[in-house]
């Protein structure tokens, strides 16, 4: 079985799909692994190192593969290459890019998509937005940092005392519990909110400070740990609440997303107005449609002082580790399809069963499906 890495053609995206010892256990597998020259080299991986790990180095493989392994989805002239019964397994955005899924279905090819991977213990080590919300909390710090007129730890100096940073986190989830981490590290002093009550004991864990608000947020957790969408008077009230957090702080970082739904608007105009000259906001939502009105999706925006950054692809700019852990999930995936060498589908089984976004001519999703309007 022919597996192909290609180089990613997306602007700015410097990961690779497979990392050099991820190539290596791909041929441990049995299968064929070929890689396009140059793929891993923004991410740090030379040709040299796939060829060391037993991988060949072929630039057109696309069409003669059977299994395409890529970090984003394939564009249209990439969807035009591929071979009736390949497969496929990459980011798709199935809920956003219905079409997509369309187009893949119609060329016979069988796709997994990695947002679809189910929340189960099992399923934890093949979890791509796991892995890739820890870089993008971390990686929102740091450029929050950069940006600051102020510095994070509390410093005694001859010259004076310089206080900490304030830091609040917005959504608890993944990427919001490495953002505490990270301002922790930094020295910050560090307060978060999220819908889950789940998140309480864990971002106290990390030394913040759960910000109580006086809101019922009712059974805000879905059985696969995900958020559920609140009312929109929940979310007006939820604005109106952590407007005085915001005003006090000098970095807020919201992650906050409902699975399927554009992000809920959790800072109003208004909110942004309310803060401190020289803040920075990091919306890692603006990729959704953004936590904060008036953030500039892959851009940025200076609202009275207020430094609003709308980055779209953290984990992008940190792209070996980024590489090396998509890898690692990629891998793990793969090993639990494959079987002596080919792919062997389960259908039965709920990781297969619940990745699957294209098989035999069709959408497996029901609500991708319909969202494609087939
Ligand atoms: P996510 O990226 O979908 O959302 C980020 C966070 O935003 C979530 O914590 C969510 O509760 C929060 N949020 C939503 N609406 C909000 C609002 N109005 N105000 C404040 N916060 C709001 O979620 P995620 O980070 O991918 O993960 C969520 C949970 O799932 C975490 O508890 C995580 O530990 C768990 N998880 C489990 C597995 C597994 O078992 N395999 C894998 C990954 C994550």
């Amino acid at each position: 079985m022919i597996v192909f890495v290609p180089r990613e053609t997306a602007a700015s995206e410097n990961r690779v799909a497979i990392a050099p010892d991820g190539a290596k256990a791909l041929v441990k597998l049995g299968l064929d692994v070929r890689i396009e020259p140059g793929a891993g080299v923004a991410a740090g991986f030379d040709d040299a190192a796939y060829v060391a790990a037993g991988a060949k180095l072929e630039p057109g493989a696309l069409a003669a593969a059977d299994l395409v392994l890529k970090v984003q989805a394939p564009s249209d002239s990439e969807i035009a290459r591929l071979k009736s019964g390949a497969a496929l397994v990459a980011l798709m955005r199935p809920l956003d890019d219905p079409q997509r899924a369309a187009a893949l279905a119609k060329r016979g090819v069988t796709t997994f998509a990695l947002e679809l991977i189910p929340r189960i213990t099992r399923a934890q080590s093949m979890d791509v937005l796991s892995s890739q919300a820890t870089i993008a909390g971390y990686r929102a710090v740091l450029l929050a940092a950069l940006r600051m007129p102020k510095l994070f730890p509390m410093m005694v100096t001859a010259a004076g005392t310089i206080t900490s940073a304030r830091v609040f986190v917005i959504g608890a989830g993944v990427a919001g519990l490495q953002a505490i981490a990270t301002a922790k590290r930094l020295g910050g002093v560090v307060e978060a909110y999220d819908t889950r009550a789940a998140a309480a004991e864990q971002i106290e864990s990390l030394g913040a400070r759960f910000v109580k608000l006086e809101l019922d947020a009712g059974d805000a957790q879905d059985a696969g740990g995900y958020a559920k969408a609140q009312s929109e008077e929940f979310y007006a009230k939820q604005r109106a609440l952590m407007a005085a957090t915001a005003a006090k702080s000098d970095v807020v970082i919201t992650t906050a997303l409902v699975p399927g739904q554009r992000a809920p608007l959790l800072i109003d105009e208004a909110g942004v107005r309310g803060m401190k000259r020289g803040a920075v906001v990091v919306d890692l939502a603006a990729a959704n449609g953004g936590n904060v009105a008036l953030t500039n999706p892959g851009g940025e925006r200076d609202v009275d002082g207020v430094l609003l950054l709308g980055p779209l692809n953290l984990p992008a700019e940190v792209p070996g580790d980024a590489s090396r852990l998509f890898s690692r999930n990629v891998v793990t995936l793969v090993t639990h399809l494959v079987k002596d060498a080919k792919l062997a589908l389960d259908l039965a089984d709920e990781i297969t069963r619940g990745t699957l976004l294209t098989h035999a001519g069709e959408i497996t999703q029901a609500l991708v499906k319909e969202r494609a309007g087939a």
